[in-house]
């Protein structure tokens, strides 16, 4: 069987390429190495993917519109959303539900993990590890196989460049930890995270405490056990989980026959490490791009430019916020300060939940750089 495509990877990016190339009548067989995977993740999404992809209310755990800021000396600034709420998933289910609408749409979904991907005649055979799934053939490719991308390797993509190490250990709720579970918490922290930071993310019956550093695997368990220690937590989670987070956007994520979507082509936004909506909508972009490929010859580099032209704004800003203020627990005091301002929580709820960049207006901006001079000076 030849199929129009092969989407390689069943996470949020792929499941949702292959569902739109299949609804609109694309052959399409989606491969996934491990149709019950449990995606290390946070699980956290805002109210706007939500909303766009229709997720249905009881894959959302929590709704979540209360969110504490914590600086290294310990300031704590909360943070209501007036208007919207960030969505608490599991992914063993998230996924499980996507690659299901994948195939309500008419997408093949095998289980087998990729082991090459060749050039053949004008397409590719695919091989799976211990020939899971006999080797198949499509003319093109959707690589959405996540941070260390098989597809990227054996097409020669250029490398995913700025790799985070997150770690993340799950517990039920127990009396010591109640006090945890309705409110989002971001702890901004040097002895948590010299480079990145830490989060307390609650769901319907566990917690999810996590943290990452740009550093070593190594160096994130020591990063973890600290944090628990800080939190007073005596608990014994009953999951550790960890996996690279790819913060930057490879140099291309597109070729003639292929493309990259998600994590695989390094579409998670600096400083707060969100790739699940991100991971949404490269697939669904990647998909559409594909089928006007397939149907009029489009060029594939149409996806990476409308990709960068929606969302580089967005990545620029937050790598701008990461590199200044995430360089040592002054400037991360300074940080957590300013986020008691009512306009920066304005801009940053607008900006996360519907990925909106609204420029503040001039008063603003003079006001939040003026309290920004006055914490760095003061030094809180
Ligand atoms: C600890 C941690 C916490 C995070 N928290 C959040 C959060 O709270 N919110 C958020 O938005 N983002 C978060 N992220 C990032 C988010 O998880 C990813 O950006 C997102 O999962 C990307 O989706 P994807 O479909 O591109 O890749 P993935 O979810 O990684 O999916 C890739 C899929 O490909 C499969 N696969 C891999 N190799 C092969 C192969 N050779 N053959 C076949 N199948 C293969 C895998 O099994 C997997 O199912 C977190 C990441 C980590 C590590």
């Amino acid at each position: 069987m030849r199929y129009d495509v092969a989407v390689i990877g069943g996470g949020p990016s792929g499941a949702i390429a292959a569902a739109v190339l299949a609804t609109a009548g694309i052959s399409t067989v989606l491969i996934e190495r491990n149709l019950e995977n449990i995606k290390p993740c946070g699980g956290a999404i805002p109210l706007g993917l939500i909303e766009e992809f229709n997720i249905p209310d009881e894959l959302i755990e929590k709704k979540l519109s209360c969110m504490r800021a914590r600086s290294p000396k310990g300031r704590i600034i909360e943070m209501q959303m007036p208007n919207g709420y960030v969505g608490m998933v599991r992914r063993e289910k998230f996924d499980r539900y996507l690659r299901s609408e994948a195939e309500r749409a008419g997408a093949v979904v095998v289980e087998g993990l990729v082991k090459s991907i060749a050039n053949s005649g004008d397409g590719f055979v695919i091989n799976t590890h211990h020939d899971k799934v006999a080797p198949l053939r499509a003319r093109k490719i959707i690589g959405a196989d996540g941070a260390n991308s098989k597809t990227a390797v054996d097409l020669h993509f250029p490398p995913n460049e700025l790799k985070v190490m997150a770690m993340q250990q799950r517990f039920k709720y127990s009396p010591a930890i109640q006090q945890f579970s309705d409110t989002v918490e971001i702890w901004f922290d040097g002895e948590i995270s010299p480079d990145f930071y830490g989060w307390i993310f609650p769901k319907a019956d566990h917690l999810a405490i996590g943290t990452g550093t740009e550093g070593r695997r190594k160096n994130v368990k020591i990063l973890q056990k600290r944090f628990i220690e800080k939190l007073g937590i005596t608990d014994e989670p009953f999951l550790d989980e960890a996996a690279q987070i790819p913060m930057k956007p490879r140099k291309s994520f597109t070729q003639e026959k292929a493309i990259l979507v998600g994590d695989a082509a390094g579409l998670v936004t600096p400083a707060n490490g969100e790739g699940i909506f991100f991971a949404m909508q490269s697939g669904k972009l990647g998909a559409e791009a594909m089928i006007k490929h397939l149907n009029y010859k489009a060029p594939l580099k149409d996806y990476e430019k409308e990709f960068r032209k929606l969302y580089a704004p967005i990545f620029f800003g937050l790598e701008v916020l990461q590199s200044v203020y995430y360089r040592n627990d002054r400037l991360r005091e300074s940080f957590v300060a300013i986020c008691a301002d009512k306009d920066v929580q304005q801009i940053t709820f607008d900006s996360y939940l519907y990925k909106k960049m609204v420029p503040a207006s001039l008063g603003t901006q003079i006001k939040i750089f003026s309290k920004n001079i006055f914490h760095l000076i003061k030094g809180s």
